[in-house]
């Protein structure tokens, strides 16, 4: 009778079938099992800059105790005015036209939000184009939504700047928007307004929505100055996305943005969807809202990390001549950010598959990257370094490296 009884199992829904998030995939699992075993794994994987002692500012932490009391209960959806007064203004100092404090929602970090912004909009089948190499929970939440992410490429050769012809070639009748990263995340290329311009430009065309994610823009070196697609364009509706993770090294609080801006009478059906969902989640996480006001209050406290003897300065002017030393390897030098996305001679080490090439560094050396396939780059031939590290760590990570590949061919 006991094996005539059949047992109930359940599978995850079909709805996640293609939906790749390899940051925290397999790689990580394997990493995972190591540490359990006791091994040290020098991890240069996530961006996440507290444990690499790029702590928050005082002022920021202080601000979200005293005002905890004051966050107890759930706050308006969008978000509490003081934080969205704050963003307005942000939008202003910015150049982002005509942004009513309506046009504001804090979310649960940019994640959140991402995935807000995809699910309010598209239909089976609807086309988003995405840079390829991407930040790949906008091609998971694109997937997830029921949409096509179509992958347009970023030129290496040209300072990993959008190819504008590609973008243009791959725009169908199904295309609802673009999505810009903007500094670029897993690159750190940081885009000029000439290049902003052109993306604009195909956008009005063509009547896509732009969707610009712009949690680094406060993390730029070189003197360079970003610069929102969406103050190029304040007759393009944008929807442009950012938060304090990275900027003032909050991460865990969860603490993102995003902004509506341009014409509204096309989108308006759209809109009525992003209320709903922003109401369906009740609001955001209500103290990391509260410090939102002090974070873009005028100290900008991730500046003299990013000058000549900042430490992001430094680690990133250590990790690209390094990586650009190893035989075999080429690096574009990043301009913000804290990623670089090296390229690898798949030649002259046999490679045809990059996951399998950054598990082996990882059982052989106990250094995790992410392979470049992670990122929606669809060649075997690079793969991602975050360089958080202290310099000490990424040498000691790029002596290992080297000396991992000087024997390395992939069977
Ligand atoms: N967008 C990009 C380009 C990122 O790199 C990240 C995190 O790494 C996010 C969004 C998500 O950030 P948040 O912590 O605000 O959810």
């Amino acid at each position: 009778r006991e094996e005539e009884m059949t047992m109930k199992t359940y599978c995850k829904s079909a709805k996640l079938d293609n939906v790749c998030y390899d940051i925290r995939g397999p790689v990580l699992e394997e990493a995972d099992k190591m540490i359990a075993r006791g091994e040290k794994i020098l991890k240069l994987n996530i961006g996440n800059p507290a444990p690499f002692h790029f702590n928050a500012p005082q002022e920021i932490i202080n601000d979200m105790i005293y005002n905890l009391h004051d966050s107890e209960g759930y706050s308006d959806s969008r978000g509490i005015f003081s934080a969205r007064k704050a963003i307005m203004q942000y939008c202003q100092l910015k150049g982002i036209k005509n942004v009513d404090i309506n046009d504001i929602y804090t979310g649960n970090g940019v994640s959140e939000l991402i995935v807000m912004c995809m699910q309010g909009l598209l239909n089976n089948g609807d086309e988003i184009l995405v840079p390829a190499p991407d930040y790949p929970l906008w091609t998971a939440s694109i997937t997830l939504a029921g949409g096509n992410a179509v992958h347009y490429q970023c030129d290496e050769q040209s300072e990993w700047y959008p190819d504008i012809n590609d973008i243009k070639k791959k725009i169908t009748d199904k295309t609802k928007g673009i999505v810009i990263i903007n500094p670029n995340n897993p690159t750190g290329a940081l885009y000029p307004e000439s290049v902003l311009k052109e993306i604009a430009e195909v956008a009005r065309q063509n009547e896509l929505i732009l969707f610009a994610d712009e949690i680094y823009d406060r993390l730029v070196m070189d003197g360079l100055k970003h610069t929102s697609i969406a103050a190029l364009a304040p007759d393009i509706f944008c929807i442009t996305l950012n938060g304090l993770s990275k900027s003032h090294r909050v991460a865990g609080f969860r603490s993102g943005w995003m902004v509506l801006s341009g014409p509204k009478e096309q989108v308006r059906g759209y809109i009525e969807g992003i209320n709903m969902l922003s109401s369906m989640r009740l609001c955001s996480n209500v103290p990391s809202q509260q410090i939102i006001q002090t974070a873009l209050g005028g100290y900008q406290s991730a500046d003299e990390l990013l000058l000549p003897g900042g430490r992001i300065y430094e680690q990133r002017e250590y990790i690209y001549n390094a990586l650009n030393d190893i035989p075999g390897i080429s690096a574009v030098k990043p301009k913000a950010a804290f990623y670089i996305f090296p390229k690898i001679d798949t030649e002259r080490f046999h490679i045809t598959d990059d996951e399998k090439f950054v598990l082996d560094l990882l059982r052989e050396k106990k250094i995790l990257l992410v392979h470049g396939r992670g990122f929606n780059w669809m060649e075997p031939d690079h793969f991602r370094i975050v360089y958080l590290p202290n310099i000490d760590d990424l040498q000691l990570a790029m002596s290992k490296f080297r000396n991992f590949l000087q024997g390395y061919q992939q069977s």
